[in-house]
């Protein structure tokens, strides 16, 4: 019997379909073929970047080889950082100018690694990389929000196979936070508790929807998952901001942000995946009702009509059938 479920933060149902394919068997992944070529990412190329913006050196000079991890503006920004915010109505029509910033985070100067095959130590400079641009895109008044994001995979929509991430810093909050944000504020309301944190303590409880947890945070299929195998990592104590953590958190953070990604990539075999890190807006001060984490989701099927006309998702595969592949897939005691 199908299952029709609702998710807590977003009042979003979804439809969790058991008769259709649902193993990781049955998803038919396009195999990621190398594309070979000039890569503008590859260690030697720097000249063919824009100039980096930050980047983890060991005393080499800007815009050379020898780093671990770069940060420059994107070639073909989605939005661009000089000028001001003009706001303008043209009739019932509103508008302004595409102000903001596009950044591209490279990785790894590694061609053919992904953050499923890199040191966890790496996934942690990854997120230190994260912190620091949005921190200081923070102070940028004209800001509101910085969204972080991968594309993995040509099927995600990445362009360039190097391992990368990005960064778009907005002037207003996209419309997907702002509903997270609000139904996450609807629910402490009315339970006077944090929607995430409560999510986090009946998951630790219940363990059938957990695929990997350590001292300071879990990944879960949450219970009304959109997509095959989606998966969130949160941290078990409440954090509003992703920046605002102690230190030793993001060596946490990492490695399961790692653990899962390497997991995933066992059991759908390197599958194309989108990840988002959700944060809390610029404007917030003290958040009581809004908990960072990590959204996963593996491109694995396609978003169809039913979708795009109703805003409901059809699933699969239950949550629980995915974090137990998930979970398993290291059972025989291989190394994950
Ligand atoms: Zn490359
Ligand atoms: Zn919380
Ligand atoms: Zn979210």
């Amino acid at each position: 019997m199908p299952e029709l479920r609702k998710d807590p933060i977003h009042d979003r149902w979804v439809i969790i379909s058991t008769e259709r394919g649902r193993r990781p068997s049955d998803f038919v992944t396009e195999e990621r073929k190398p594309v070979g070529g000039f890569c503008p990412l590859c260690e030697g190329n720097e000249d063919k970047t824009p100039p980096e913006i930050m980047a983890f050196r060991d005393g080499t000079r800007p815009d050379t080889p020898g780093w671990s991890l770069r940060v420059v503006s994107n070639k073909f920004p989605a939005l661009r950082i000089e000028g001001n915010l003009d706001r303008e109505g043209e009739g019932i029509y509103d508008k302004m100018n595409g102000l903001g910033a596009h950044e591209v985070i490279i990785e790894t100067p590694l061609h053919h690694e992904t953050l499923a095959t890199l040191p966890v130590k790496t996934v942690e400079n990854v997120l230190w990389a994260y912190r620091q641009r949005i921190v200081d895109l923070r102070r940028d008044s004209r800001l509101r929000y910085v969204l972080v994001f991968k594309n993995h995979g040509q099927a995600a929509g990445a362009s360039l196979e190097h391992s990368h991430s990005q960064i778009i810093a907005l002037p207003i909050v996209p419309k997907t936070v702002a509903e997270e944000v609000e139904g996450a504020k609807i629910y402490f309301r009315y339970k006077d508790r944090c929607v995430f944190c409560d999510i986090v303590r009946q998951e630790l409880q219940q363990k059938s929807r957990v695929i990997s947890e350590n001292e300071g945070f879990l990944s879960v299929a949450p219970f009304a998952s959109r997509f095959p195998f989606e998966a969130w990592v949160l941290p078990k104590k409440h954090y509003p901001r992703f920046e605002h953590m102690e230190t030793f958190r993001y060596g946490q953070a990492a490695q399961i942000l790692s653990e899962t990604l390497r997991r995933m990539n066992r059991v759908l075999r390197d599958p194309p995946y989108n990840y988002v890190l959700h944060t809390s807006s610029f404007l917030e001060s003290a958040i009581d009702d809004y908990h960072w984490h990590f959204e996963i989701m593996p491109k694995l099927t396609r978003v169809a009509g039913f979708e795009w006309g109703t805003g409901f998702y059809i699933n699969p595969t239950p949550p629980e059938e995915a974090a137990q592949y998930l979970r398993e897939v290291n059972s025989d005691g291989s190394q994950l």
